[in-house]
């Protein structure tokens, strides 16, 4: 059989990590990547970027907790490596504080992050308003620019892409052997997912290059995140809204929460906002498919519903839809030399 040719729809850090890990595991395969966006138009832009996972529901711990240590793993050696700031992959140190301590006082990520403790009497008296906390470094991807050092290196493997909208993953067919459906929230309609929603999100983008500790309130829907050259404030979660125009009202709102927990942000500089829709599941769809019309197969790997974690997990669910993707083609490859005999 000739080399097996794959489509990989959506250029999000879903999309372009998986065709990452394509390449990667299956070198003879050809890759291409068709998008109706790319950086910076996906709500993979738009994100805060920061490796802090937010739990699916209807997936074991276990599970989500392998994904992510494999993303840190992966991360943090480019945190250490010459194309760090190319990537936009950095180390960030600070505080996640809560008004009243959490029933769980160990999150399932504790010994993957670094340096995981309770915060010092000190420390926590910087936050009057807070009973307790949790001191640790993780990893920050200041998104455009990795999802750019994503785009390059799948271009140097030769990788393809395309600008294209996909109505139906059925007019794949004729030029692709395996379709890899990575369309986030696009999902909803190209797939017909229902049980796929958008949790929306705002954030605010600003210049304070003082602020140099991240800074998450508990509860998740306050945060100061510093990245390279910009400071991320949240945020919102808006469950089953689609819009994507920024609300003035939610500006003033996350600003003024953003500034009680670090009232230096008074002083911050050229604030953007941007909005974003989570594409939210109970549990990320990574699995697959053979989907079947009259008599004619396509083969479908589905990786999509990640929420608001998709960057804290993308590498481990990339190299498992990776996985499935040659398990496609090693079926195809037995059909092909069975119809030979
Ligand atoms: P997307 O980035 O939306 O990519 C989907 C791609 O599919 C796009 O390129 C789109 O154009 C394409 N597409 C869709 N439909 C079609 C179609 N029919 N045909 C062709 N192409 C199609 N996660 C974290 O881990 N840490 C954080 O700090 C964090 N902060 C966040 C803050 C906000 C405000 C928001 C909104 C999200 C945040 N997230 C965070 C979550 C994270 O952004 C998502 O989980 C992740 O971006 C999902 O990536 P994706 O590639 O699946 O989706």
């Amino acid at each position: 059989m000739a080399a097996p040719k794959v489509a990989v729809v959506g250029a999000g850090v879903i999309g372009l990590s998986t065709a990452l890990c394509i390449t990667e595991t299956c070198p003879s395969c050809s890759v291409t990547v068709l998008s109706d966006q790319f950086s910076p138009n996906t709500t993979s832009d738009v994100a805060a970027g920061m490796l802090i996972p937010h739990t699916y529901p209807g997936t074991p711990i276990h599970v989500q907790k392998q994904w992510f240590k494999e993303t840190f793993t992966y991360l943090f050696a480019i945190s250490n490596s010459a194309e760090a700031s190319e990537a936009g992959i950095h180390l960030v140190s600070g505080w996640q504080v809560f008004k009243n301590t959490p029933k769980e006082e160990l999150p399932f990520w504790s010994d993957v992050v670094l340096g995981f403790r309770p915060m010092s009497e000190a420390e926590l008296q910087k936050f009057p308003q807070h009973r307790f906390g949790q001191a640790f470094t993780t990893l920050k991807c200041d998104c455009p620019p990795y999802l750019l050092w994503l785009e390059k290196r799948l271009k140097a493997t030769g990788v393809q892409m395309y600008t294209r909208k996909v109505a139906d993953l059925w007019e794949l067919h004729s030029e692709y052997n395996v379709v890899v459906n990575c369309a986030g929230i696009g999902a909803h309609q190209l797939v017909g997912d229902e049980k796929l929603f958008p949790i929306r999100g705002q954030v605010l983008k600003v210049h304070a290059p003082w602020v140099k500790n991240f800074i998450r309130d508990g509860d998740g829907l306050t945060y100061i995140y510093p990245g390279i050259h910009r400071v991320t404030l949240g945020g919102t979660r808006e469950k089953g809204n689609w819009s994507l125009s920024p609300d003035p009202g939610t500006t003033k709102d996350i600003f003024d929460r953003c500034c009680s927990l670090e009232p230096s942000l008074r002083g911050a500089q050229d604030i953007q906002v941007k909005v974003g829709l989570r594409p939210t599941r109970r549990c990320v769809r990574l699995q697959r498919e053979v989907l079947s019309q009259g008599g004619v197969k396509l083969l479908v790997v589905h990786n999509y519903g990640h929420g608001s974690g998709g960057f804290s997990v993308h590498r481990g669910t990339a190299k498992e839809a990776a996985h499935l993707v040659g398990e496609c083609t090693a079926a195809l490859q037995g059909s092909s030399s069975r119809a030979k005999l």
